[in-house]
Protein backbone atom coordinates (compact mmCIF):
# COMPACT_ATOMS: atom_id res chain seq x y z
CA UNK A 1 0.00 0.00 0.00
CA UNK A 2 1.19 3.27 -1.02
CA UNK A 3 0.17 4.54 2.49
CA UNK A 4 3.51 4.80 4.51
CA UNK A 5 2.87 7.02 8.02
CA UNK A 6 5.72 7.07 8.46
CA UNK A 7 8.64 8.77 6.48
CA UNK A 8 9.19 6.41 3.80
CA UNK A 9 12.30 6.52 0.50
CA UNK A 10 10.39 6.44 -2.77
CA UNK A 11 13.30 5.38 -5.29
CA UNK A 12 11.43 6.44 -8.16
CA UNK A 13 10.64 10.28 -7.26
CA UNK A 14 12.56 12.32 -5.34
CA UNK A 15 10.09 14.67 -4.56
CA UNK A 16 7.61 12.14 -3.03
CA UNK A 17 10.91 11.43 -0.47
CA UNK A 18 10.68 14.89 0.33
CA UNK A 19 7.23 15.50 0.92
CA UNK A 20 7.28 12.13 2.79
CA UNK A 21 10.00 13.30 5.24
CA UNK A 22 8.35 16.50 5.91
CA UNK A 23 5.29 14.62 6.82
CA UNK A 24 7.31 12.55 9.47
CA UNK A 25 8.84 16.01 10.72
CA UNK A 26 5.28 16.63 12.08
CA UNK A 27 4.50 13.48 13.62
CA UNK A 28 8.47 14.32 15.11
CA UNK A 29 7.03 17.52 16.20
CA UNK A 30 4.04 15.56 17.97
CA UNK A 31 6.63 13.64 19.46
CA UNK A 32 8.34 16.70 20.48
CA UNK A 33 5.05 18.33 21.83
CA UNK A 34 4.12 14.84 23.79
CA UNK A 35 6.92 14.62 25.48
CA UNK A 36 7.67 18.15 26.63
CA UNK A 37 4.51 18.30 27.95
CA UNK A 38 5.29 15.71 30.05
CA UNK A 39 8.32 16.66 31.14
CA UNK A 40 7.39 19.95 30.80
CA UNK A 41 10.12 21.27 29.39
CA UNK A 42 10.76 24.94 28.74
CA UNK A 43 7.61 25.45 30.87
CA UNK A 44 5.89 24.45 28.60
CA UNK A 45 2.47 23.62 30.20
CA UNK A 46 2.48 27.32 30.74
CA UNK A 47 2.11 28.00 27.14
CA UNK A 48 -0.01 25.25 25.89
CA UNK A 49 -3.11 23.71 27.81
CA UNK A 50 -3.93 20.25 27.92
CA UNK A 51 -7.11 21.64 25.95
CA UNK A 52 -5.28 23.56 23.39
CA UNK A 53 -2.93 20.55 23.27
CA UNK A 54 -4.94 17.58 22.01
CA UNK A 55 -6.42 19.63 19.03
CA UNK A 56 -2.92 20.53 18.32
CA UNK A 57 -1.48 17.31 17.94
CA UNK A 58 -4.51 16.11 16.15
CA UNK A 59 -3.64 19.01 13.54
CA UNK A 60 -0.27 18.20 13.50
CA UNK A 61 -0.92 14.35 13.00
CA UNK A 62 -2.72 15.01 10.37
CA UNK A 63 -0.77 17.12 8.59
CA UNK A 64 1.85 15.02 8.43
CA UNK A 65 -0.66 12.35 7.03
CA UNK A 66 -2.00 14.63 4.63
CA UNK A 67 1.49 14.85 3.54
CA UNK A 68 2.51 11.31 3.24
CA UNK A 69 -0.76 10.76 1.81
CA UNK A 70 0.68 13.28 -1.07
CA UNK A 71 3.84 11.85 -1.02
CA UNK A 72 2.37 7.86 -1.76
CA UNK A 73 0.19 9.63 -5.09
CA UNK A 74 3.22 11.59 -6.04
CA UNK A 75 5.03 8.25 -6.22
CA UNK A 76 2.34 6.02 -7.45
CA UNK A 77 1.79 8.63 -10.48
CA UNK A 78 5.69 9.03 -10.85
CA UNK A 79 5.26 4.89 -11.37
CA UNK A 80 2.31 5.17 -13.96
CA UNK A 81 4.27 7.61 -15.85
CA UNK A 82 7.68 5.67 -16.08
CA UNK A 83 5.60 2.04 -16.88
CA UNK A 84 3.62 4.06 -19.22
CA UNK A 85 6.94 5.19 -21.15
CA UNK A 86 8.42 1.98 -21.07
CA UNK A 87 5.85 0.39 -22.74
CA UNK A 88 6.08 2.90 -25.30
CA UNK A 89 9.83 2.50 -25.98
CA UNK A 90 10.62 0.10 -28.97
CA UNK A 91 13.07 -1.97 -27.35
CA UNK A 92 9.96 -3.42 -25.05
CA UNK A 93 7.69 -3.72 -27.87
CA UNK A 94 9.97 -5.56 -30.28
CA UNK A 95 11.65 -7.40 -27.00
CA UNK A 96 11.47 -10.99 -28.76
CA UNK A 97 9.14 -13.66 -26.36
CA UNK A 98 10.45 -16.21 -24.35
CA UNK A 99 9.89 -19.64 -25.19
CA UNK A 100 6.80 -20.93 -23.12
CA UNK A 101 6.74 -24.36 -21.74
CA UNK A 102 3.23 -25.94 -22.08
CA UNK A 103 1.62 -26.11 -18.14
CA UNK A 104 0.64 -29.58 -18.38
CA UNK A 105 3.28 -31.89 -20.24
CA UNK A 106 6.44 -29.04 -20.35
CA UNK A 107 6.96 -29.45 -23.66
CA UNK A 108 8.30 -25.84 -25.45
CA UNK A 109 5.34 -24.21 -27.38
CA UNK A 110 6.21 -21.48 -29.34
CA UNK A 111 4.82 -17.73 -28.38
CA UNK A 112 2.60 -17.61 -30.82
CA UNK A 113 0.67 -21.13 -30.73
CA UNK A 114 -2.76 -21.47 -29.36
CA UNK A 115 -2.70 -24.93 -28.39
CA UNK A 116 0.19 -27.46 -26.95
CA UNK A 117 1.31 -29.47 -30.05
CA UNK A 118 2.19 -32.36 -27.59
CA UNK A 119 -1.14 -32.79 -24.92
CA UNK A 120 -3.38 -30.49 -26.92
CA UNK A 121 -3.61 -28.23 -23.70
CA UNK A 122 -5.11 -24.85 -24.02
CA UNK A 123 -2.33 -22.03 -23.44
ZN1 LIG B 1 1.37 -30.09 -23.48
Amino acid sequence: MMIPFVYTSYKNSRLATAVSFCGAMFYVFDVYLIVSFIWNLDSIRDDISTAELIPLLIILAGIGFGLNQWAGHIAKKKAEKTSAESIRTPSAVTSPLVNRQCPRCGTEVEPGDTFCIQCGYKL
